[in-house]
């Protein structure tokens, strides 16, 4: 029989055979998990840390290694630090935003364009309407478009949604509606839509998707797309001797002069003044790969990006990007949290060192960065902290950030940094003068909030909406812009989340699914425990956490030989329903397969599960979007997908519009639901165990939140 001891071993967690017992120890800002450590994982407080000793083999080992990686708390076993160099929090990442763009190289072709259809000169505020669409009803318009299938392109039929939508948005663009927001459902094929468009108007298109695997997708099926370039996959064409006159050698396109040298005019590069004749598709003959490319790219029909490196390309592009006629916007429901990230700020302690000293700055830097450059002595913004409080800490967060920002600048132009880090320091201090004036005039308007006012690892700085920003950011891209999702939930807020002008824009609904809903049932019978916190147990009480591993264990026995996917939400979820699990359902436990939060190691398990045989269930609280995996038979939903209301930003969102707190977690909450099936002929099991779902359910409303094609799939 398999467990969970040889599991541990695949996925990469040490083990250690000498000896035949391990000694354990957790140290840090351990007292939030005191109940976990000592309930869960058998530790003791001795003095000032948490001790204790495990058999060799024993399970808890390779879960405490995975626990102190999530929580950020340090972990000696033996008296070794388990802490690998890589595990970061999810904040700590680098922001030079070419390093999520992939690299491809466009082929010729693409199709022919239809005759007789013109974009409007201007867009009008024609009054918010919404269109239902039915896809079994009868297309009498479709006609028109037949041409765009055939065998030289990448479609040769078109599925009945797109029948409907195409002719429909088509319409709607014509009409003069600058935003035109497609709710459909997955498998309508979305991306069609976005390729034919611009071939039924003869124009250009931007097409933004959130994520660099859908970006792949694209253009695997659309080769002659052209996608986003990373200059560090191009040299400079400068010669040796160009460079050392300035000081540098060996240069990518990523810290050429002309990025990392302020007003340097370089004769190779694309300037602002050429754009209109490059995309007026004439020639522009440079000896420098990187604007070759980016000229190439202009030229193309279809320009494909993710949605914060078009974002970046807008705001610091050299030159910017600028607009089309048209923008396409997939999985439209993402950009709003995008562009917040992106316009706010999240600085780690790691980062400023890094900043200052290099990718590998010893401890000696680490501390010298903490002494010079440390986070202000202040607490978190909460709900009611009171204004003039509020804008002396932002003060203080904007000294920090200046002084900062001043001594990159001083390194930069000294060039302190190795090449591979420039780019990285450029982009933080472009990023940085975007949000200090921001923060510095609209501070009411900003949110700031450190992981732990104790510990104060990572500091946030994120605008509560950014309903204000997105169209010069992003939006502008296109003239007329068209977002596809399948979970818009409510157009009221995808709106207000993006600033949109409801009377300039458009809702088009497909309220039909070709997905049998046999197929894809959303099963609520399985009932597990009540996953709310409980003052009395200070979270979600134990009891109700072992009906919802009873739940899952019952619902994996019925899947033996399927794979699945356990979605629970929260870190302490996960933890206690795998510990549960282990102790009373270990051949459920064996089938487990969990994750750390290093990206690296959690691609590559997500990878190995996908691609492996057998009928193991992935446990995570990443999959929850985005996660594809067509062998997934079951997903079982742990907890509903709330927002923590410990987050002031989330909290005051909230009391501004409920409405957006009820659409997101539904929003998410469908997401979950897409994990299980991907196509027609696919099969799929979805279970909701959280017994507050028809609490929330019926108090809350939610019917009306959920489309007609899901409702009908719930059980
Ligand atoms: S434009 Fe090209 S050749 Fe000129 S500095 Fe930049 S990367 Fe080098």
């Amino acid at each position: 029989m398999r467990t969970l001891r040889k599991r541990s071993l695949i996925y990469g967690l040490p083990v250690f055979t000498i000896v035949s017992a391990h000694s354990v120890e957790v140290v840090g800002r351990t007292f939030e998990h005191k109940d976990t450590l000592k309930s869960s994982f058998k530790l003791w407080w001795k003095g000032e840390s948490w001790k204790g000793k495990y058999r060799v083999g024993s399970p808890l080992l390779p879960r405490l290694i995975s626990y102190c990686a999530k929580n950020k708390l340090r972990l000696l076993v033996d008296g070794e630090s388990t802490a690998s160099e890589a595990t970061e929090s999810e904040f700590d990442y680098e922001s030079d935003y070419e390093q999520q763009t992939i690299q491809h190289k466009s082929v010729k072709g693409g199709g022919q364009p239809l005759q007789g259809f013109s974009l409007p000169v201007e867009t009008k505020a024609l009054g918010f309407v919404t269109e239902s669409v039915k896809p079994s009803e009868t297309v009498s318009d479709w006609g028109q478009f037949e041409s765009l299938l055939g065998n030289d392109t990448p479609y040769s039929e078109a599925r009945q949604e797109q029948q409907h939508l195409l002719p429909l948005i088509t319409e709607k663009l014509q009409e003069g509606y600058k935003n035109i927001i497609v709710e459909c459902p997955t498998g309508s094929g979305k991306s069609a839509l976005a390729y034919w468009l611009p071939l039924v108007f003869d124009t250009s298109v931007y097409i933004s998707t959130p994520l660099k695997g859908l970006q792949s997708q694209y253009v695997q099926d659309h080769p002659f797309m052209s996608s986003a370039m990373g200059r560090g996959n191009y040299d400079c064409a400068l010669s040796e001797a160009e460079l050392e006159e300035l000081d540098l050698e060996n240069c990518s396109a990523a810290n050429a002069p002309c990025r990392v040298i302020e007003g340097f005019d370089c004769p190779h590069a694309l300037k602002q003044t050429d754009i209109e004749e490059v995309m007026e598709g004439l020639p522009f003959e440079t000896v420098c790969g990187y604007y070759d490319a980016y000229a190439e790219a202009l030229k193309n029909r279809w320009f494909i990006g993710n949605t914060t490196y078009l974002t970046a390309m807008k705001m610091f592009g050299k030159p910017n990007l600028p607009t089309r006629p048209l923008l396409v916007v997939d999985e439209a429901h993402t950009t709003a949290a995008t562009i917040e990230k992106f316009c706010g700020f999240s600085l780690s302690r790691k980062r400023i060192a890094r900043l200052l000293y290099g990718k590998k700055p010893t401890q000696q830097e680490s501390n010298e960065a903490r002494l010079n450059h440390d986070f202000p002595s202040i607490k978190s913004m909460k709900v009611d902290t009171p204004d003039n409080e509020r804008r002396a800490d932002c003060i203080q967060i904007l000294l920090m950030l200046r002084a900062l920002v001043k001594e990159v600048e001083i390194n930069l132009k000294h060039r302190n940094y190795r090449p591979d880090e420039m780019a990285d320091a450029k982009a933080f201090v472009q990023h940085a003068y975007m949000m200090l004036s921001e923060l510095q005039h609209n501070w009411k308007k900003w949110v700031y909030q450190f992981d732990d006012d104790d510990v104060k690892n990572v500091l946030r700085v994120e605008p509560l909406s950014v309903a204000k920003y997105a169209e010069d950011c992003f939006l502008s891209l296109g003239n007329q812009r068209v977002f596809m999702s399948g979970t818009i939930v409510s157009p009221e807020v995808f709106m207000e989340e993006l600033g949109l002008n409801p009377d300039e824009s458009v809702y088009l609904k497909v309220t039909e699914s070709t997905f049998p809903s046999k197929k894809r049932p959303l099963a609520l019978s399985q009932k597990g425990g009540l996953m709310i916190w409980n003052k009395e147990a200070q979270g979600i009480q134990f009891s109700d956490l072992k009906k919802t591993a009873e739940a899952v264990a019952k619902i994996a026995k019925h899947y033996e030989g399927h794979k699945g996917l356990i979605l629970p939400y929260t870190d302490g979820i996960e933890s206690a329903v795998v510990d549960i699990l282990s102790d009373h359902h270990p051949e459920t436990a064996a089938r487990l397969i969990q994750h750390t939060k290093n990206p690296k190691e959690r691609e590559e398990t997500l990878r190995k599960f996908k691609e492996g045989d057998g009928d193991g269930i992935l446990i995570s609280t990443y999959a929850n979007q985005g996660y594809d995996n067509p062998d997934i038979r079951f997903v079982i939903i742990c907890k509903l997908p709330f927002l923590s209301l410990g987050d002031t930003k989330v909290r005051l969102k909230m009391q501004h519009n409920e409405e957006w707190y009820q659409t997101y977690t539904v929003r998410t909450l469908l997401q979950q639901y897409g994990r299980a099936m991907r196509s027609k002929d696919d099969w799929g099991h979805v279970y909701v165990v959280d017994a507050h779902f028809n609490h929330w359910f019926r108090t809350r409303n939610i019917e009306r939140l959920i489309p007609p094609y899901i409702m009908d799939a719930m059980k």
